[in-house]
């Protein structure tokens, strides 16, 4: 008797597992909506849409908050941390210019939501997130995604000189300032957005560096992201 139950309970669990795993035609209908919203907030790149169009958001986001995956809203993740909203990344990425192939560091993986973005659109992403925890989750739901960015824990405002220069730089959370490390593992001709400002509010800053060397610091509109820590976590959250 009591083996018969726990089958069930087995089965039951499957299926609920699996249900929330899958991509069903209600998630690809309000994910439609989702698009439909971001176009009509002025977001115009057919390549950033699509990306927006294709991926299951709700696959990043925490169990408690999978109703709302295609809400255009930031949602609480693991550590503390933020899945960014739609609209955002849409934003940031459009800023970027993304082109097929370009090499792209991103310093914030999160959920890993920009990131499958970033690959969408054909883009050799990089990414560095600074909490162990979320680093080896998403690290590996990348991976069973079948997306494949490369996946550094570590301290973002040093990003990855080994890898440096990259055509574009994205950083997701928001920095105090436009750390010196970073502009430096810039290609020439490359383009890096950053949100810059303290703890309340940031400026969308974009920054040219031209192919002689030279910088050109062009400020947008005001958004609000997760601070920009130096070093990795001492700690689990
Ligand atoms: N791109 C993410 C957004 C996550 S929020 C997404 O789509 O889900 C920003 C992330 O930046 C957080 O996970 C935070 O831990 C990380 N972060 C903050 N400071 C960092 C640093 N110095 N280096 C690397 N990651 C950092």
């Amino acid at each position: 008797m009591m083996g018969i139950l726990r089958q069930r309970f087995i089965l039951i669990k499957t299926s609920i597992y699996l249900c929330t795993m899958m991509d069903s035609f209600r998630h690809q209908g309000l994910r439609k909506q989702l698009v439909a919203q971001i176009k009509e907030k002025g977001i115009t790149s057919q390549a950033v849409l699509d990306a927006i169009g294709k991926i299951p958001r709700h696959l990043f986001m925490d169990n408690a908050f999978l109703e709302f995956a295609y809400q255009d809203k930031a949602f609480p993740i693991d550590c503390e941390q933020t899945i960014s909203q739609p609209y955002t990344v849409a934003y940031q990425t459009q800023l970027l210019g993304i082109q097929k192939g370009d090499k792209v560091l991103e310093i914030g993986t999160g959920s890993g939501y920009q990131t499958s973005v970033l690959c969408e659109m054909s883009a050799r992403v990089f990414t560095i997130e600074r909490h162990k925890p979320l680093f080896e989750a998403t690290r590996l739901r990348l991976t069973e995604m079948g997306y494949s960015a490369k996946t550094f824990y570590g301290d973002g405002f040093k990003g990855q000189p080994s890898f440096a220069p990259f055509d574009k730089i994205l950083v997701t959370c928001g920095a105090p300032l436009i750390p010196e490390q970073l502009l430096a593992q810039l290609k020439h001709g490359g383009i890096m957005v950053i949100p810059v400002g303290p703890l309340a509010m940031q400026v969308m800053t974009t920054v040219l560096k031209h192919p002689d060397g030279s910088f050109e610091v062009i400020e947008l509109e005001k958004f609000r992201f997760v601070p920009m820590l130096e070093e990795k976590a001492k700690r689990s959250v």
